[in-house]
Parts: structure tokens; C-alpha cells; sequence
């Protein structure tokens, strides 16, 4: 299948996986707010693929990946810190809550009043949820940094920073 930037807005569920549909399609990170306001390359794709089916005869169920390479600010340096996600998830929408003790425990389970569903609010979600709460470089960032002054450091008189210090604070009174 060739991919294109063309993925519906709404998913309609239950039609959907009735007739066993595949997507894919290509977005960029911009087209998704939430994840723009902390990622800083924008203009990256996400990489899409739904697969729906219908489970029991009767539940509408989507199988996803999402890919896409992230850039975020490390909440220890906050420096970039790029991280490469691929995101697979398994989707049940039940109607009650009953609906989803016939399932097996690997789906996510909605409970939904609707037939359909905003594409770009699943996968946004989706996407929110596998970014690590915390995102920190994996070595100690900090510990570099602090280190790189230290040398810088040692090419000047402590002494004369103190007293730059003290004429900017003298300035501003
Ligand atoms: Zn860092």
C-alpha cells in the first residue's frame, strides 16, 4: 500500500472493522498541538498504520504503530534530547464496560458512546502516552556540564568573576 498524507478525521469505528480496513498515512509533529508544545523538530513525520477488525463479531478493535523520532528538552540539562518512538497499541471500544471482561488483557479498553472517533485525538493520545514523564539523557548530562566549567573555569582568575559580579549587582541599585 502506498502511503499517503491521508488518513480520514474521523474513524468510524464499527464500519471500519466490519470491513477489516488498513490505513496508513503521514502526518507531521505540527499537526498535533499537544505534542508540539514540547517537541522542538515540528516538521518531523509521524508514521501511522491502523488496522481494524472486529473481535467476538461484535467489539471494533484497532492494531496501531505509530513511528516517529521525538526532540524534547532534558529535564536535567535542558539540552535536546532526541528519542525514536514506535509506538504499538492495541485498541478495544466496548460500549459497557461488561463488553471488555470477553477480551484479552493485552487491550486498551475505551468505553465509548460514540461510533466514531477524531483520528488525530488517538493518535496524539497514544503518542502522549509513551513519552517517558521525565525525559533525561541517558548518561549524566549535568555532571558534563559541570565539568566543562571547571575547565573553563581555571583559564580566568576566580576572583575576577567575583568582582564582574559585584559591579553588575552594584548597577542595578
Ligand atoms: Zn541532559
Amino acid at each position: 500500500m502506498e502511503l499517503s498524507k491521508g488518513l480520514p478525521g474521523q474513524l468510524k469505528l464499527f464500519n471500519f472493522a466490519k470491513k477489516e480496513i488498513s490505513l496508513s498515512g503521514i502526518y507531521q509533529i505540527s499537526d498535533f498541538p499537544k505534542i508540539s508544545e514540547i517537541a522542538s523538530n515540528k516538521k518531523d513525520n509521524v508514521k501511522v498504520d491502523l488496522s481494524f477488525y472486529l473481535k467476538n463479531n461484535k467489539t471494533p478493535c484497532v492494531d496501531g504503530i505509530i513511528e516517529l523520532d521525538i526532540v524534547l528538552a532534558c529535564q536535567r540539562c535542558l539540552d535536546d534530547l532526541s528519542i525514536t518512538l514506535k509506538v504499538n497499541f492495541n485498541l478495544a471500544f466496548v460500549r459497557h464496560n461488561q463488553e471488555s471482561e470477553e477480551l484479552d488483557s493485552h487491550y486498551e479498553i475505551y468505553v465509548i458512546e460514540e461510533e466514531e472517533l477524531a483520528t488525530h485525538d488517538l493518535i496524539s493520545d497514544e503518542i502522549l502516552l509513551s513519552i517517558p514523564m521525565v525525559p533525561m539523557h541517558d548518561y549524566d548530562c549535568i555532571k558534563e556540564i559541570n565539568e566543562q566549567e571547571i575547565v573553563e573555569g581555571k583559564s580566568e582568575n576566580p576572583f575576577a568573576i567575583l568582582k564582574k559580579i559585584k559591579i553588575a549587582d552594584g548597577g542595578k541599585e
